[in-house]
């Protein structure tokens, strides 16, 4: 894949998710921001105490991130689904369109059709 090549970035609008899964599948931390705890404890019917225990993973700086399983897939996916879909953390609404990883194209099969679609 060409890297340089930036065309696509022009027609974000245009991205559809094609429900790869990739960016819940791929391993990488998922913030889970200070004011996202409450709504997606409450969305769970846990505590913000429970919630964060069981579900959570503190990391360095300090800042809480959701738990994976050994393979990298991010703890809330049940088979295709999202757990906590209507309240999940803004880093899971924001990708791709407002923020993805720099290997983002490498594994968003949404990214990569766009990338097909405008290849210069
Ligand atoms: S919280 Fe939901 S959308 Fe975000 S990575 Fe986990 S399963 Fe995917
Ligand atoms: S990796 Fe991209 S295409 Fe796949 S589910 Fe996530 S946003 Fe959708």
């Amino acid at each position: 894949m060409n890297q340089k090549n930036t065309a696509w970035l022009s027609h974000l609008s245009e991205f559809e998710c094609q429900r790869c899964l990739k960016c819940c599948t791929n391993p990488g931390y998922i913030y889970v921001l200070e004011e996202e705890v409450q709504p997606i404890s409450n969305y769970l019917g846990l505590s913000g105490f429970k919630f964060v225990n069981q579900y959570c993973d503190l990391i360095e700086k300090p800042r809480l991130t959701l738990k994976t399983h050994p393979d990298g897939t991010c703890v809330m996916l049940k088979g295709n689904t999202c757990q906590i879909h209507p309240v999940k953390p803004k880093q899971c609404r924001d990708f791709p369109v407002r923020w993805r990883t720099k290997d983002a194209r490498e594994y968003c099969e949404g990214l990569k059709l766009l990338t097909q679609h405008y290849p210069a």
